[in-house]
């Protein structure tokens, strides 16, 4: 690290348990983030803020005028452009020293499989169930850490699937069943700080988990509820018939 990046980094350096070693475990680092929308903009701009080395942004999606009340990461200017390449500007333009690539297309069988393997953790942004349960899958495939976030009207939830640890759950375990849970802010609405606390939060638990630090929220569900501004944490067991991670899979 050289003066400009150990001043750069310097209020994270300070900290005790990060230090100069977490910080140089940051910058090693590489992150695909899944979604670059209400979750994928604040997670990635952290990330990338935060120093961590190499982010790949995937998303098939472009600008929206409806999308700016809380995708931070796009501008008024951003409508029309992919929002992989809109959210890489901004995080090249907050950090020059953090390598981004975007992926404007939707990451699915082998380039999905090849991305997560790539990849040290895997932050779930996204906003389908088909998204979710596919990156799951190439997560406990490939044994990355996934940080899975999800936010709705004034409602957020996230959680850590750690497949290297024996007893962590994966994404599959705490929906067993696929079908009827399509729920997606486009049609039920959202507020835009939920989405900023949410990505904040993954973005949080990712630096610890890449850094080794504290205790992430593997194999636990925090749930947020905005409006009344309330937090709980329920434990999340793994499921041993789980299709996904369970033992006959
Ligand atoms: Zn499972």
């Amino acid at each position: 690290m050289n003066d400009e990046l150990l001043l750069r980094y310097s209020r994270q350096i300070l900290l005790p348990q990060l230090d100069i070693w977490g910080q140089e475990k940051l910058i090693q680092a590489r992150v695909l983030i899944v979604g670059a929308g209400g979750l994928g903009c604040p997670a990635a701009m952290y990330l990338a803020a935060a120093g961590v080395g190499h982010l790949t942004i995937a998303d098939d999606d472009t600008v929206e005028l409806s999308n700016l009340q809380r995708q931070i990461a796009h501008h008024t200017e951003d409508i029309g452009r992919p929002k992989a390449e809109s959210t890489a500007a901004t995080l090249s333009a907050l950090n020059p020293n953090v390598k981004v690539e975007a992926l404007c297309r939707r990451l699915e069988g082998e380039a999905l499989a090849a991305q997560v393997a790539g990849a040290d953790l895997v932050l779930d942004c996204s906003d389908n169930f088909a998204t979710r349960f596919a990156v799951n899958r190439a997560c406990v495939q490939a044994g990355r850490p996934l940080v899975s976030g999800a936010a709705i009207r004034f409602e957020g939830q996230v959680a850590v699937f750690d497949p290297r640890q024996p007893d962590s759950p994966c994404y599959h375990c705490l929906y067993p069943d696929q079908g009827e849970l399509e729920e997606r802010c486009s049609r039920n609405g959202v507020i835009a700080p939920v989405t900023g606390i949410v990505g904040s939060v993954q973005a949080l638990e990712a630096i610890k988990v890449l850094a080794g630090i504290g205790r992430p929220l593997t194999g636990r569900l925090l749930i947020l509820d905005g409006l009344q501004m309330s937090w709980h944490c329920v434990n999340l067991p793994r499921n041993p018939s789980c299709p996904t991670c369970g033992a006959s899979s």
